[in-house]
């Protein structure tokens, strides 16, 4: 059994304490994160209703493990599918694959930066987003424009509408905004904010 399955079960399991099943969704969510760990932490804890304290609401944990779960399977049964085409494709010599593998995540650097969406809405187009860097964001319908958004080490073009990334480039951070943006993921990580 695949560590996501083995860490799901542990987050329904009502003999674990509640911090116990929140650690195997952080362990779900470091397998499978659609728009990377912070993001998908960031929007899980916001669309469960994860308290601060796990103790206060120990099935919130569930809601959360449920809707990544839903969105992999949705991951699951269109690479399942590619899968078998690639193989078919792979034994009549095909070397590159076509169509590509479909996506499994987007890139969001900020972690409170990500659709309000749940999940398995947005998966979809994660799926056929193009392979490589995105020269438009493949989730807003529309442009929505682009923003810059500094991590501390990175300055990247992000989507304004949903904040994908666009575009990384290393840059020098400006005073101070390392330190801010690890204090600001502190209080995410809390669920403070
Ligand atoms: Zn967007």
């Amino acid at each position: 059994m695949g560590s996501f399955t083995t860490h799901r079960l542990r987050a329904y399991d009502r003999t674990r304490s509640p911090v116990q099943r929140f650690v195997a969704l952080r362990t779900c969510i470091a397998e499978f994160a659609p728009y990377g760990f912070k993001a998908t932490y960031h929007h899980l804890c916001r669309s469960a209703g994860i308290p601060a304290e796990p103790e206060m609401d120990s099935e919130a944990v569930v809601r959360a493990v449920e809707e990544l779960h839903a969105a992999r399977e949705i991951w699951l049964a269109e690479f399942r599918v590619w899968q078998v085409h690639r193989h078919a494709q792979k034994a009549a010599g095909v070397r590159v694959p076509d169509p590509p593998e479909p996506r499994r995540r987007l890139w969001y650097p900020d972690p409170e930066s990500h659709p309000a969406e749940p999940l398995t809405v947005v998966m979809p187009r994660i799926l056929r987003a193009p392979a490589g860097d995105l020269a438009e964001c493949p989730v807003c319908a529309t442009g929505r424009g682009t923003k810059f958004w500094h991590d501390g080490f990175t300055e990247h073009l992000l989507c304004a509408g949903c904040g994908v990334s666009l575009a990384g480039r290393p840059t020098v951070p400006p005073p101070g905004v390392e330190t801010a943006r690890a204090e600001r993921w502190r209080l995410v990580w809390r669920r403070r904010v």
